[in-house]
């Protein structure tokens, strides 16, 4: 047995997360795709089936208030808060997270007023937070400007109205200081949108602690919802009452079983509802949640940090000199908790590494990504994936 092998076995018996694993459905695989598609955790099957047969099957319309159907949006956004620092009352789920974008960004631009005209977009954002600002400046009539997340603070300005950013890059992997964009955003005086699609599950984010005004993200990733689960949105409490959603639907009415045909808003985090939830993939994400029961996010941050050093040491151990450039920063204040490697045979790389049974993903035109979730990758798996990364490029 190498001497990082021998580590890793090390590494893993102190390990205080390690239990966590038995929550999940795993295999002989080592998976390193849960920044993509989180794992099952075990929990929910049985719950599913649960609310399938008996929910729907037998109480039928009388879930919506028996089994807390109506009142879900809020109550799992309630359990997903101290996951990204915020008090109670401020998230609801529902809704993919491209839609919640539109809401979030839409309900900024109407809060900064009319004198506000630009809105800027994190250049290198995920495609669709780029796509749908592009839309909702047309709509708007605000113009759209792309900046480098590090180039913010020097393009804010009186006209800024608000600004849309990825937490970590989806690509590389980089953490954003959230902290000091938000606070530069505010001495703009403009409206801070955050994505956190690739943080919330894997690190403290903080929202209400550094004032985020909105945020946005999706719970398939690091927080393991399934296939397509409902997507959440922030509000910031003391910015509910200004939130002007583009999205009214009956569910955000103050009276939706009042059936008037005047919109107005319910107080409070409601008002981040459209229309009726989709049920099942809620309440599997609701049952995937329990996974993080006594879990400090704190734990999860210092884990994926010892993972993902842990991986670039034995890249580093086991891969030629030159063979793959690293994306990911090395600095742990700027990384999140993925490792992205570049090479020009990328694609062809991760089709070998999946046959092996290493599973990461391929981002165009050459990127390999690993995504280390703590509550069910341990470093033998890290230890392995580099070793099985190794061979493969040859
Ligand atoms: C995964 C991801 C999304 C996905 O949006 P969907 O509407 O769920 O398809 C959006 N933004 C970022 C930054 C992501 O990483």
């Amino acid at each position: 047995m190498s001497e990082l092998a021998m580590r890793a076995e090390k590494l893993d018996a102190a390990d205080e997360l390690r239990g966590k694993r038995d929550g999940f459905v795993l295999d002989e695989v080592v998976y390193l795709d849960g920044n993509s598609l989180g794992a099952l955790p075990a929990v929910v099957s049985g719950r599913v089936e649960d609310v399938v047969r008996r929910q729907w099957g037998e109480l039928r319309i009388r879930s919506w208030e028996e089994s807390g159907w109506w009142t879900a949006p809020e109550r799992i956004g309630d359990r997903i808060a101290p996951l990204v620092g915020a008090a109670p009352g401020q998230i609801v789920v529902g809704d993919s997270t491209s839609v919640n974008v539109f809401k979030a960004l839409v309900g900024a631009v109407r809060m900064a007023g009319e004198g506000r005209d630009e809105i800027l977009v994190d250049a290198t954002t995920f495609p669709t937070d780029g796509y749908i600002a592009e839309s909702a400046a047309r709509m708007t009539g605000r113009t759209l400007r792309p900046v480098a997340p590090a180039d913010v603070p020097g393009a804010l300005g009186g006209r800024t109205a608000a600004v849309l950013l990825n937490h970590v890059d989806y690509r590389t992997g980089r953490l954003h200081d959230l902290p000091a964009l938000t606070a530069a955003v505010h001495a703009a005086g403009a409206y801070a949108v955050w994505d956190l699609c690739h943080s919330a599950g894997a690190l403290p984010v903080g929202l209400d602690e550094h004032g985020v005004d909105l945020a946005v993200g999706c719970t398939y990733k690091y927080l393991n919802g399934g296939p397509g689960s409902p997507a959440y949105l922030y509000v910031r409490r003391e910015l509910q009452d200004r939130f002007d959603s583009p999205l009214p639907g009956w569910n955000s009415h103050a009276e939706p079983f009042g059936m008037r045909g005047g919109y107005e808003p319910a107080p409070g985090a409601l008002r981040g509802r459209v229309g009726t939830p989709d049920i099942l993939s809620m309440l599997a994400l609701e049952a995937a949640l329990e996974v993080w029961d006594g879990v400090p996010v704190e734990a999860v941050r210092a884990k994926s940090l010892a993972l993902t050093d842990f991986f670039l040491e034995c890249v580093a151990a086991y891969v030629p000199e030159g063979r793959v450039e690293c994306l990911t920063p090395a600095p742990h204040a700027e990384r999140g908790s993925q490792i992205a490697l570049r090479c020009d045979d990328a694609g062809d790389v991760m089709k070998r590494l999946v046959e092996a049974g290493v599973v990461g993903d391929f981002r165009a035109p050459d990127v390999l990504r690993f995504g280390f979730t703590p509550l069910y990758v341990g470093f033998a798996d890290v230890e392995r994936a580099a070793r099985v990364l190794a061979r493969t490029l040859g």
